[in-house]
């Protein structure tokens, strides 16, 4: 497995659109096994879309089990991520691997239901909340080219620097 390097703020390919994974086979597979890697090897990593690598097939993962006040679904690898439903709205402080120096207070729906296909190719559905919802919502923004820096509502007020990345 490898550490894939990681595209940062401001870097142009950030903002391009991903494309959907025909068929999920073992190419794929490896890939998601080198993604997740990155993820893991990253500070305070929850996720992580393909598109960070430069690598633009809708592929997600979310994994915010290193984050015990906030319960969730553990590893959830997201192939062709499509939410279908939003629900309630909440503020809540993010950061990305993408944009190490800050972190931004980002307004996202507190539930989401969504269908992806999984690492067999399978299509699941799921229905998430809280912190591990706006993970996933936070990711799949990555496979339209936007950052949360896209979604702040004022940069004046919502953007923080971030000193130390604590975990
Ligand atoms: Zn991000």
């Amino acid at each position: 497995m490898a550490v894939l390097p990681i595209l940062t703020y401001p870097d142009a390919r950030l903002k391009q659109v991903s494309r959907d994974v025909d068929v999920v086979d073992d190419q794929v597979r490896r890939f998601i096994a080198d993604l997740e890697h990155t993820m893991r090897a990253g500070p305070g990593g929850v996720g992580i879309a393909a598109a960070q690598v430069g690598d633009f097939r809708r592929i997600v993962i979310v994994d915010i089990s290193s984050k015990p006040k906030h319960p969730g679904h553990g590893r959830l690898v997201l192939i062709n991520p499509e939410i279908l439903h939003w629900e309630g709205m909440r503020v809540g402080r993010e950061g990305c691997l993408s944009v190490p120096d800050f972190t931004g207070n980002v307004i996202r729906a507190e539930q989401i239901k969504l269908q992806a296909l999984d690492e067999q190719g399978e299509r699941r559905h799921y229905a998430l909340e809280g912190f591990e919802a706006r993970a996933v919502q936070h990711e799949v923004d990555h496979l339209d080219g936007l950052l949360f820096l896209d979604r702040l509502v004022s940069r004046r007020n919502d953007l923080f620097a971030r000193k130390v990345y604590s975990s």
